[in-house]
C-alpha cells in the first residue's frame, strides 16, 4: 500500500508542495512546528534509515542539497535551521517512508527535551 507521502508526491492527496525533481518532493508539514517547516521525501519509498542502502547513496546527499536550497528560498540559510529525520518508535516517527524535516524561522532552542 501507498504512504501517505506517496499519496502526496503523485499529488493523490493535496499539499503545499515548495521543491520537486525527480528524486524528491517537499511539501510544508501539515502540523508545522516552526515558521518554516517543510519534509523533504525521496519519490522513492524508503521506510526508515534503517532501510536505506549503499545504492540510496545519492539519493540521501541530493536530499541534503535540496535542502540548502529550500532554507535559502525560504529565507532562514543565514539565520540557521534543524535538520531532522526520525527513526523507528523511539524517535516517535509516525509516517514510514523516509522524510527529512527542515525547520527554520525562530531560535530552535536545545537539540532535545531535558527529561
Ligand atoms: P515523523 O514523526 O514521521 O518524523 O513526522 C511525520 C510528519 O508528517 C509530522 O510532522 C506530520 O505533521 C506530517 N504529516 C503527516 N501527515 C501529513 C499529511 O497528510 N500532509 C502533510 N503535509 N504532512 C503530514
Amino acid at each position: 500500500m501507498a504512504t501517505i507521502f506517496t499519496k502526496i508526491i503523485k499529488g493523490e492527496i493535496p499539499s503545499d508542495i515548495v521543491y520537486r525533481d525527480e528524486q524528491v518532493t517537499a511539501f510544508r508539514d501539515i502540523h508545522p512546528q516552526a515558521p518554516t517547516h517543510v519534509l523533504i521525501v525521496p519519490n522513492k519509498e524508503i521506510a526508515t534509515v534503517n532501510d536505506v542502502t549503499p545504492e540510496d547513496e545519492q539519493l540521501v546527499g541530493h536530499m541534503f542539497t535540496v535542502a540548502r536550497l529550500i532554507a535559502e528560498k525560504e529565507g532562514v540559510a543565514e539565520s540557521g535551521y534543524r535538520l531532522l529525520v526520525n527513526c523507528n518508535r523511539d524517535a516517535n516517527q509516525e509516517v514510514f517512508h523516509l522524510h527529512m524535516h527542515l525547520f527554520g524561522g525562530r531560535p530552535l532552542g536545545p537539540m532535545l527535551a531535558r527529561r
